[in-house]
Order: structure tokens, then C-alpha cells, then sequence
């Protein structure tokens, strides 16, 4: 059986249909299942967290490779499908919580204590509704993990994928660019899924920095410059930072602008991370 039979089977077998407002489009593309597990890098030595297994496509692969799963899926439909297919396993663990209410730290803290795991990678095919609170999630709470293999809509991998500077890139691009090195993997095709999403998708791979490749005093000062600077993408950086409360007016702005060389009629799109940095490490 391949998945594409296997998917139909099961939800024939349990009687449901996709849940689409839990963003459900399950994978039944047998190649793209390999190559997401092919590009984790996953080894016999590692803990791998799954977002949103759904029916458990990716998780049975993933759980050929690894020590061990965690499948952590919201829907409790799907926790009772992953419970008996899965019965027969001693290496999966399945969660029954929303992603962003679970404190990965804790988990992999355990793991590491209990399990004597050393490497942890998080792959999922994400629910596309909440594509970009989950990503930031895992970035910004500086999880003790190594990468992270996810399918998403193109577009939003073009964004992330993007350098910073450049033309289809947000402020994301920067988050993403700041915490790891981001490379697509696979673009996927509507029609490898059940039931087929309006978009394109593509796989893409961010593989965790240990250091950011950039300078910074404060973080946060950094986050916030670039939020003001593409909220109005259309201002020039002069009048899209004077909103920002971390200056004290337009004046403190302009001095610092004038001090790094950079032209105030420019727009923040234009600006690197470089750029950002040297200006947050300025503000006092
Ligand atoms: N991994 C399966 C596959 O590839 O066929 C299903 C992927 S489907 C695109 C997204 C999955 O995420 C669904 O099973 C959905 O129920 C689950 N999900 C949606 N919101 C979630 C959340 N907040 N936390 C955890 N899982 C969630």
C-alpha cells in the first residue's frame, strides 16, 4: 500500500474527514515523506518532535529513524488514530496539547536527563494557520534543539528563506536569518494532499545558530526597530522609527542614522540585520 492508499484507508477505517479549520491537509506523497525525513538528518542518537502528526504519516517514517518520538497534536480524533497504530511502539510519546502551549524546554530537559538523549530535531508538516506563531515560538524561547524541518505555504517559505535586504523579505526574515541558516529543501505541489490545500507548499530546513551573526546589546531593542520598521513598509525609516518609544523623538533618530552613514529616506526593507544591529546597539 502506498500512503496515498493507506491515508484513504484510515480515514475510511475511523470513519473521518479533514478537519479544516485545525488545518489538516495530510500528506500522501510518498517522496516528499522521505525527503523531509531524509533531509532532518535524523540518526538512531536523536529525540524528534513532530508538530501536528495528524494521522501519523510522517511520524511512522520518523519513527524508523529516531530513538524517539514526541507527536504532540491537538486534535483528539487524530490522538486516538496515532494511539492504535501506534500501540505496538515503545518509542513514541503522544501529547495531546495545542504547540503553543507546551514548554519544549521542559521536555527536551527531560529527555536529555532520563533518556540520555543528546540531539533533538523538530519536523512537522504545520497546520498552515498558525505557520508563523509556531516558527517564532521555536525560535525566540532558544530551544536546546538543532533544526527545524517543516512544510509551509511557499510563499511564506520565500519569506523566510529570503536574505535579509532583500525583496520578498519582512521582519520574520530577520528573526529567522538572526537565530539560524535557512535553506529550502523541496517544493511541493497542492496535489500531494488529501484534502489539497489552495496553495503551494515547500519544505524548508532551519538549521539552529549557536551564536547570532550579528552583535547585539539587547535583543529585544533589536525585535522592536525591526517590527516599527516594516509595520509601515511604505515609510522611510525616519518616519516609521519615530514611532518607535525606545528613541526620544526624531532628532536622537536622525543623529544615529547620520553617525552609521545610513540615508534616512531609505526604507527599512533596504536595511541588513547588520544595519538593525548597529542601530539598537546606538539607542541608550
Ligand atoms: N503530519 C500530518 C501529515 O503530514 O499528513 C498532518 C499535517 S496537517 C497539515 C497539520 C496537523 O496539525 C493536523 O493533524 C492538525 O490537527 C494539527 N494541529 C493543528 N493545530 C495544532 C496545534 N495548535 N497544536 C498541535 N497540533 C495542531
Amino acid at each position: 500500500m502506498n500512503i496515498y492508499e493507506e491515508t484513504k484507508f484510515i480515514m475510511k477505517k475511523y470513519g473521518i474527514s479533514a478537519n479544516k479549520s485545525l488545518g489538516q491537509n495530510f500528506l500522501v506523497d510518498d517522496e516528499v515523506v522521505s525527503k523531509i525525513v531524509e533531509s532532518a538528518d535524523i540518526s538512531k542518537e536523536d529525540l524528534v518532535i513532530e508538530i501536528g502528526p495528524g494521522l501519523g504519516t510522517l511520524t511512522n517514517e520518523l519513527l524508523k529513524k529516531a530513538k524517539k518520538v514526541i507527536a504532540i497534536e491537538l486534535d483528539n480524533t487524530m490522538i486516538e488514530i496515532l494511539q492504535d497504530r501506534f500501540s505496538l511502539y515503545n518509542n513514541i510519546e503522544i501529547i495531546n496539547q495545542d504547540i503553543l502551549k507546551v514548554d519544549l524546554n521542559e521536555i527536551i530537559k527531560k529527555e536529555k536527563e532520563e533518556n540520555g538523549i543528546k540531539h533533538t530535531k523538530i519536523v512537522a508538516n504545520l497546520p498552515y494557520y498558525i505557520t508563523t506563531p509556531i516558527i517564532m515560538k521555536l525560535l525566540e524561547e532558544k530551544g536546546e534543539f538543532e533544526s527545524i524541518t517543516v512544510m509551509i505555504q511557499k510563499e511564506v517559505a520565500e519569506r523566510l528563506c529570503e536574505t535579509p535586504g532583500g525583496k520578498l523579505g519582512g521582519a520574520i526574515t530577520y528573526s529567522v536569518y538572526y537565530y539560524s541558516e535557512a535553506q529550502k529543501v523541496l517544493e511541493v505541489p497542492h496535489t500531494s494532499f488529501i484534502p489539497e490545500p489552495e496553495v503551494d507548499s515547500e519544505v524548508i530546513n532551519l538549521k539552529i545558530r549557536k551564536k547570532p551573526p550579528v552583535e547585539i546589546n539587547d535583543e529585544k531593542k533589536l525585535f522592536k526597530i525591526i517590527k516599527y520598521a516594516f509595520m509601515q513598509r511604505r515609510k522611510t525609516l525616519l518616519n516609521a522609527l519615530s514611532q518607535c518609544e525606545l528613541f526620544k523623538g526624531k532628532d536622537e533618530i536622525k543623529d544615529i542614522l547620520n553617525d552609521l552613514n545610513i540615508n534616512e529616506k531609505v526604507r527599512g526593507e533596504e536595511l541588513t540585520l547588520q544595519d538593525f544591529a548597529n542601530i539598537a546597539n546606538k539607542i541608550l
